[in-house]
């Protein structure tokens, strides 16, 4: 069986193709900048690279080539569309009512573009992309795998924010967290590289990239996790500013004679390791500028590992000890002076059973297996 994974973000998707017998990719890539008169698809398989140069006015054209390109006659890493079994999407917001994943109906659709409010950066081009390809593959089943979902087992001492009550009711305030796929594909290898049983192990797990959070995993389920309402909340991002005192909003907006618009832009585009260094939201140029002895660079990631550490300390506390540490994506892959940090800051309270894990994210991989089950039960 061949499955394909799409991930729309706000003008691009990201596609992977795979072959679930061997569990490999067959082919990958990303449509970028969708409705530019510049816009191009790349795309890999194991002994092609291509670049194509085409203009897609929308998902719907997006879609259709990147097919067109998986089918090439030349190039292709299939004969026929009709290679193509299922589908997995990537969606970020399931909200309360999504708690897992599911195959995609009519009224999961409508529910996906309804929570367009509560993701109004990130539900709509999931949405667009999911209609795009139910019209170009309307016979196959299509998955969507939301980021939220596997947070939905967080508690309502963790989830509640400390403001009126009626605002959760009304307006759906509250904390969901996100990169759930993310955390809960590396939960998964941790367990396997442990050798235990996941349900038997506490695990904390960092997901540091250009967008970071942590998550406190008992016994398989999330307890707790740093982002909230929005990805906005918790770590230091490349671009975002994580934690600050809310009150800071109107106190900007004051002196700055910001509008809302603009402090949202200030606080999740030109924040975090961009707004601290003033140089770069990328950790490769601030670990380069830091050994130059940019004071500023070393600043910014002062604070970016100081951040981390601080809700490592805190989980540690939820879960009343842990068994590993994870650390994946970009930066937790990557940075060994992250988990030098994080030993010597602390080693003494972790215990001598304890693992730093350092295991590569592949949330693809794990869209691609939740498809593949719910698509083999409903056979
Ligand atoms: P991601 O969002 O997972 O792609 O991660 C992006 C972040 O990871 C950026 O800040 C990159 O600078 C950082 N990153 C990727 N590779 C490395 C590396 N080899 N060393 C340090 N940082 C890296």
């Amino acid at each position: 069986m061949n499955i394909l994974i799409i991930n729309c973000g706000s003008s691009s998707v990201k596609y992977q193709l795979f072959c679930m017998r061997k569990m490999s990719v067959l082919a990958r890539g990303i449509a970028e900048k969708i409705g530019c008169r510049d816009s191009y698809i790349s795309y890999q398989k194991a002994n092609a690279s291509i670049r194509v140069k085409v203009y897609f006015k929308d998902y719907f054209t997006a879609i259709s080539k990147i097919v067109d390109l998986l089918v090439h006659p030349q190039k292709g890493a299939l004969k026929s569309k009709t290679e193509i079994n299922a589908i997995g999407h990537r969606v970020v917001h399931g909200a309360e009512e999504f708690k897992s994943s599911l195959v995609i109906n009519k009224y999961a659709l409508e529910r996906i573009k309804y929570y367009g409010r509560l993701a109004p950066l990130h539900n709509p081009p999931a949405y667009n992309g999911i209609r795009a390809a139910l019209k170009i593959f309307p016979r196959i089943k299509q998955v969507a795998v939301f980021d939220t979902a596997f947070h939905q087992t967080m508690p309502e001492e963790a989830f509640m924010y400390g403001l009126p009550y009626a605002f959760y009711k009304k307006y759906g305030i509250r904390r969901y967290g996100f990169h759930g796929t993310s955390h809960r594909y590396v939960a998964q290898q941790a367990a396997k590289i442990l050798r235990r049983p996941l349900n038997k192990l506490k695990l904390i797990s960092c997901h540091l990239g250009n967008g970071c959070s942590i998550a406190a995993i008992k016994f398989g389920r999330s307890i707790d996790t740093s982002m909230g309402f929005t990805p906005l909340e918790g770590l230091l991002m490349g671009t975002r500013c994580g934690d600050i005192d809310p009150a800071l909003v109107g106190y900007i907006m004051e002196k700055g004679q910001y509008s809302i618009e603009d402090v949202n832009a200030i606080m999740n585009r030109k924040s975090g390791l961009l707004g601290l260094s003033g140089i770069s939201n990328d950790m490769r140029d601030l670990l380069a500028q830091r050994r130059k002895g940019n004071k500023k660079a070393k600043l910014a990631i002062d604070v970016f590992i100081y951040r981390v550490i601080k809700y490592i300390g805190a989980y540690l506390a939820a879960l009343n000890g842990a068994d590993a540490i994870i650390l994946t994506a970009g930066i937790g892959e990557n940075v060994a002076l992250i988990r030098q940090r994080i030993k010597k800051r602390l080693g003494n309270i972790l215990g001598r059973n304890f693992k730093m894990l350092v295991i590569p994210t592949d949330e693809e991989r794990l869209i691609a297996l939740d498809t593949f089950k719910l698509v083999k039960r409903r056979k």
